[in-house]
């Protein structure tokens, strides 16, 4: 009798806490899968997830909770796949690396995060820090912070003197000599070692520095900086740990590498040539183009001292390029998934890559599906983000205008919820 009782109790306690459901009234929905959008629909969103999608705006149980977007329009919440939640360009910033400790890192990223929160980008692929950010994914995923979703590559993994090479440009004596543990290899059981490394560390996939980049002390900003063989090593090592690779690379012979050794994206992709961009659709490799930070570092550079020596003429000559190779290379039918590079500019403005995707020739309609469906294939979670329907975690946002009409509109984000959670209304 006494099982029985509390069995109808715990049934009782259940029922009532799954009753509350809440009503999202949109006036116009994109759900990131249909090439139109659709008006007067509602979502019903039970705990963290989407349990229906309706015609017009459906009543609500008293229990129920309503928010109203009839004038709004409703897409899911965005994803940004190339960011860096841990650092934000400023003027000079060469010395922070030697004065900045873990928690200092850690403290001003907390700012960065909610930015990027309330700029309606709702999952975030930081692509190259410190442990900071693997502690900073779980932080928000315990709901003691305030963010985004993160999937991290922990430290990327580069080649001694290489883009990720931490003690690059370092006075000698504090140069060190990394290994795999730091991120750098060489060789092909180094590539294992390090891939091993961020498993242990908590990482979700793998960062590689393929080529030169800009910002990092070094003089080639584009160099190939892996053999074929040290990426493939690199690819099947990730494969045993269930992560993907994504590969930072500019220079057309570091792209070709990446490809063929296996790689899932290729960041930037800058100088890639039109053997290039044919391994891209034979592989079905993505390009993740990052336009924005090309336009930022390349005005940044413009301003005297901002950057040193070294650096200024690769943001000069790289910057303005990636909106280009963008532009052909999504002519030509590479699959694109949307990232900025964020920290690089500043953290809340990756909104701004919408615009530039639209410029180059890409439709308003794809730009957002690259934010939404294209980068949740590429993050390998089809089946849980990236759109609105049913059984998918409630990641929904609204913005204030047709953004189909008006990329600044994409700048305008009044509502956000992520998990089910309203951070923004
Ligand atoms: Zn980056």
């Amino acid at each position: 009798m006494k099982k029985i009782l509390l069995a109808a109790i715990s049934v009782a306690f259940l029922s009532a806490s799954h009753a509350q459901k809440t009503y999202i009234w949109c006036g116009t929905l994109i759900d990131g899968i249909s090439n139109e959008p659709q008006k007067n629909m509602t979502i019903v969103v039970e705990k963290n997830k989407i349990s229906a999608v309706e015609n017009g705006f459906s009543k609500a149980g008293a229990e129920d909770k309503i928010i109203d977007l009839k004038t709004k329009t409703v897409t899911p919440g965005w994803i940004d796949m190339h960011v860096h939640v841990e650092l934000e360009t400023k003027k000079g910033n060469l010395a922070d690396r030697f004065t900045s400790n873990p928690a200092d890192i850690a403290f001003e990223s907390l700012k960065y995060v909610r930015v990027t929160l309330m700029a309606g980008f709702t999952t975030v692929r930081d692509l190259g820090g410190s442990s900071v950010n693997i502690s900073l994914r779980n932080a928000i995923n315990k709901g003691s912070v305030v963010g985004p979703r993160i999937y991290t590559a922990g430290k990327s993994i580069a080649t001694t003197g290489g883009h990720a090479d931490p003690t690059n440009g370092y006075r000698k004596d504090l140069m060190g000599d990394p290994g795999p543990k730091e991120g750098v290899i060489n060789g092909t059981e180094d590539a294992y070692h390090a891939v091993r490394e961020r498993y242990k560390e908590g990482s979700d996939l793998i960062k590689i520095t393929a080529t030169g980049g800009v910002l990092s002390q070094a003089k080639d900003g584009a160099n190939a900086q892996f053999t074929e063989e040290e990426i493939k090593a690199i690819v099947s090592a990730a494969k045993d740990y269930g992560f993907k690779v994504a590969a930072h690379a500019h220079g057309a012979e570091g792209i070709k590498r990446a490809i063929r050794g296996g790689v899932n994206s290729i960041e930037h992709g800058t100088f890639m040539d039109d053997e290039g961009i044919q391994l891209m659709k034979q592989y079905g490799t993505y390009l993740v183009p990052t336009i924005t930070a090309g336009k930022a570092t390349a005005d940044s550079a413009k301003i005297p001292g901002y950057y040193t020596d070294i650096v200024t003429p690769k943001a000069l000559a790289t910057g303005p390029q990636i909106q280009a190779t963008f532009a052909k290379a999504y002519k030509a039918g590479v699959k694109i998934a949307f990232g900025t590079d964020a920290g690089v500019y500043q953290h809340g403005k990756n909104w701004m890559e919408f615009g530039y995707m639209i410029e180059a020739g890409m439709p308003a309609m794809e730009a957002l599906k690259a934010a939404t469906i294209q980068a949740a294939e590429l993050l390998g979670e089809k089946d849980k983000l990236g759109s609105i329907q049913a059984g998918k975690l409630a990641d929904i946002i609204a913005v204030d205008g047709d953004p189909l009409k008006d990329p600044i509109v994409f700048g305008k984000v009044v509502f956000v919820m992520k998990d089910g959670v309203v951070y923004k209304q």
